[in-house]
C-alpha cells in the first residue's frame, strides 16, 4: 500500500492566558517543546483512517487549569497531538462529561464548560460516545444539554438520545466517507445507579437489545461493524471475565471490531486473524484515559488506536472494507502539577524528555515502562508505533 510521508513541524501559537502567577505558561519559541519536530503518517486516497481514544476526562482541575479571564481555553491540552487526530478520516472518542452548564463541576458529578466541547472539536475530534457511566452525571436536563451541544457543532453521535424516536433516526451511527460505510455501536454497562430519566435513553449493555441493533446495522449495509463498549473493571489492567464473554458474543454476532474505554487504565489489544477468511478482528479492551487529573500509577496515559481500512475489489473477495494496517501511539498527560505550565498537555510518548522537567520526565517513562511491558506479554497482532517521528532533540 502507497503510504504518503509528510513532514510536519508544528509551531505552536497558542497564546497563554493566566490565571495565576504561579501557574503561568513561559512560552519559550526556542524551547524544543515548542517547535516538536514531527512526522504524520497520510493514510493513502483509497484508505479510510479511523483513529480511537479513550476518556475525555475533565477534573475540578482541569476547569481551574483553563479558566481565563473571560472564559475557558483547553486548546493547549490538544496541541501536540491535534495532527496525528486530524490526520484521521473519522477520530472517535469517548466523552466521559455532561455538558451540563453551570455550575462547572470535575469528579463526581461531572459537568464541563462547552469550551471544552468546541476545544475538542478543534482537536479533530468529529464522532463522540456518549453512552457511559456520567452521562446522567446532570440528570435529565445535562444529557438533553450536552445533545444539543453536541449537535449545534455537527458532530456525530452515539450511545444517548432525547427519546425513541431520537433513537431511531440516529442509531446505529452511520459514517459516510471516501466511498466507505461505517456502523458505529456504542453501550456502557451503567449510569452510576442513576435511572435514566423518561423519555431519553441510554445505551445499556443488554445483549437482546444489542442484537436487534447489529440487526437494523446489518440493513444499512455497512462495509465496517464497530462495537464501542464502555465496560470492564477500574483500574484493572486485564479484561474481565465479562468483557472476555461479551467480546466473544459480538464477534460471533458479526460485528468486525470492538474497542473499549471506562477502566481508566490501558488493558491490551488482540487482532484475530479468522483461520477460514483470514479477516481481521480486532479488540482494544480498554484505551485508557486520553485526558485527566488521575494521578496513580497508570491512570495518568492512554493510547490512540489507528486503524486504515481499504475495500475489498476483487471478484471473489469478501464485500466489505478489510482491516490492512493498525497500531498504537502511547499519550500521557502531563499535569500543571508537574509541568509548572498553566495548563494540561497530552503528550506523545516520544516527546522530548529534555524539555520536560524531571518530575514529568519520571513519571512519564513509569507509565511508559508498565505499558509496555503489559503489552509485550499481551498483546497479539499491534504494533507501538510513533505517530509524531522526532527528527531532531
Ligand atoms: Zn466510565
Amino acid at each position: 500500500m502507497k503510504q504518503l510521508f509528510l513532514w510536519i513541524t508544528l509551531f505552536l501559537s497558542f497564546s497563554c492566558s493566566f490565571h495565576s502567577q504561579e501557574r503561568r505558561d513561559s512560552f519559550d519559541p526556542t524551547s524544543p517543546a515548542n517547535t516538536l519536530p514531527a512526522s504524520v503518517t497520510l493514510a493513502s486516497p483509497d484508505t479510510l483512517r479511523l483513529l480511537f481514544v479513550g476518556d475525555l476526562m475533565q477534573h475540578q482541575g482541569q476547569i481551574n487549569a483553563a479558566r481565563t479571564v473571560d472564559g475557558y481555553d483547553y486548546s493547549p491540552c490538544f496541541a501536540y497531538v491535534k495532527e496525528a487526530i486530524r490526520q484521521a478520516d473519522f477520530a472517535i472518542a469517548n466523552l466521559e462529561v455532561t455538558l451540563g452548564g453551570k455550575p462547572y463541576r470535575g469528579y463526581p458529578m461531572f459537568s464541563a464548560p462547552d469550551e471544552y466541547l468546541t476545544a475538542i472539536q478543534e482537536a479533530g475530534f468529529n464522532v463522540l460516545l456518549t453512552a457511559n457511566n456520567h452521562c446522567l452525571d446532570r440528570g435529565r436536563k445535562g444529557l438533553e444539554r450536552t445533545l444539543r451541544l453536541i449537535d449545534s457543532l455537527h458532530i456525530p453521535a452515539a450511545g444517548t438520545y432525547l427519546n425513541i424516536e431520537d433513537r431511531c433516526a440516529r442509531y446505529p451511527l452511520l459514517l459516510e466517507k471516501k466511498g466507505f460505510r461505517i456502523a458505529l455501536l456504542n453501550y456502557t454497562y451503567g449510569t452510576n445507579g442513576i435511572p435514566v430519566p423518561s423519555p431519553t435513553l441510554v445505551n445499556l449493555i443488554d445483549t437482546t437489545v444489542i442484537a436487534q441493533d447489529i440487526e437494523k446495522a446489518r440493513l444499512l449495509n455497512p462495509d465496517v461493524l464497530l462495537a464501542c463498549m464502555h465496560w470492564g473493571v477500574e483500574y484493572q489492567s486485564l479484561p474481565d471475565k465479562q468483557q472476555q464473554i461479551l467480546t466473544h458474543w459480538l464477534f460471533a454476532k458479526g460485528v468486525d471490531h470492538i474497542i473499549g474505554a471506562h477502566p481508566h487504565v490501558v488493558q491490551p489489544i488482540e487482532v484475530r486473524t479468522d483461520s477460514l477468511t483470514l479477516q481481521k478482528r480486532l479488540v482494544a479492551y480498554s484505551l485508557g484515559n486520553f485526558i485527566s487529573n488521575m494521578s496513580d500509577r497508570r491512570t495518568d496515559g492512554g493510547l490512540m488506536l489507528q486503524m486504515d481500512f481499504v475495500k475489498s475489489r476483487a471478484e471473489n473477495e469478501k464485500k466489505g472494507a478489510q482491516l490492512t494496517k493498525c497500531n498504537y501511539q502511547l499519550v500521557w498527560t502531563d499535569r500543571p502539577i508537574h509541568s509548572k505550565k498553566k495548563n494540561y498537555q497530552i503528550l506523545p510518548i516520544n516527546f522530548p524528555p529534555d524539555s520536560l522537567t524531571t518530575n514529568s520526565r519520571n513519571l512519564l517513562n513509569i507509565f511508559k515502562k508498565d505499558t509496555r511491558e503489559l503489552f509485550s506479554r499481551k498483546n497479539k497482532g499491534i504494533k507501538e508505533q510513533f505517530f509524531f517521528k522526532k527528527i531532531g532533540k
